[in-house]
């Protein structure tokens, strides 16, 4: 396998599968199927795990509710979809622990750095939920944040795409995919991938990025085992 130990990003709306709010459980099944692959392999697997599915902070101080307040819904709601993941890794027999960024202590774990590692050196899939337990950030920050915490070889985004393109391959036919940009031609080209925070978290660090669809069966094992699929962003 090319990589020891990787961050997994899933965003919500990933969870969505053909459904347009909350979580399709065929599509969670399925993922717990893929992650299992490369579990078996012996990959150090942590995830992040996003909430758009349910609960976007943005759109529900756009209906009004107070913007911090609407974020902390939104860090719950990955929450929601951190214990589904868990519950459909451990039916397919892949022993997971749950972390928050909030104290939730009945439910999951705290977030401890330290136990994250010893979870994964112990072959632990380790989901980290809540985000970073900061309102105005995203989950994409989360998963670059944890991702450097835990000294992860590289960030596996899972889309709906098959990578960067230089415009929108869901409206664009002509557009053209990268197979591997740096991060300068990212910046330059005025691409998309992450917020930009997460971006730079992720560029400052010298952490490598791969954005790849995560929708194709066996793509995520791939991926891992170093298949140029997907778009990698590198130095
Ligand atoms: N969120 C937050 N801080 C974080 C991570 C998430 O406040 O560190 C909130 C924010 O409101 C966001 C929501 O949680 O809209 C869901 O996360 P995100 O939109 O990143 O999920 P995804 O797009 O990956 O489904």
């Amino acid at each position: 396998m090319n990589f020891k130990r990787i961050l997994l990003k899933l965003s919500g709306e990933a969870l969505m599968g053909e459904r347009s709010y909350g979580i399709d459980p065929e599509r969670i099944n399925e993922y717990a199927e893929e992650i299992k692959q490369i579990y078996n392999q012996k990959t150090e697997i942590a995830i992040v795990i996003g909430g758009g599915n349910i609960f976007r902070g943005v759109s529900g101080s756009s209906q009004g509710i107070d913007r911090v307040q609407a974020d902390y819904m939104g860090m719950l709601a990955t929450v929601i979809n951190g214990l589904a993941l868990q519950s459909a890794l451990e039916n397919v027999g892949v022993p997971t622990r749950l972390q928050t960024a909030l104290k939730i202590e009945a439910v999951a774990e705290p977030y401890i750095k330290r136990k994250a590692v010893r979870h994964l050196e112990k072959n632990r899939v380790v989901i980290f939920s809540a985000g970073t337990g900061n309102p105005f950030f995203t989950t994409d920050s989360a998963a670059v944040l944890r991702a450097v915490e835990i000294n992860a070889d590289v960030i596996l985004k899972g889309t709906r795409v098959d990578g960067i393109y230089n415009d929108d391959p869901e409206k664009n036919k002509e557009a053209v995919k990268f197979d591997s940009l740096s991060f300068e031609d990212v910046l330059k080209k005025g691409l998309k991938i992450m917020d930009t925070t997460a971006f730079t978290l992720s560029q400052e660090n010298k952490l490598p990025i791969i954005v790849f669809d995560m929708n194709t069966k066996g793509n995520l094992t791939r991926v891992v085992r170093g298949e140029n699929i997907g778009t990698k962003v590198d130095l």
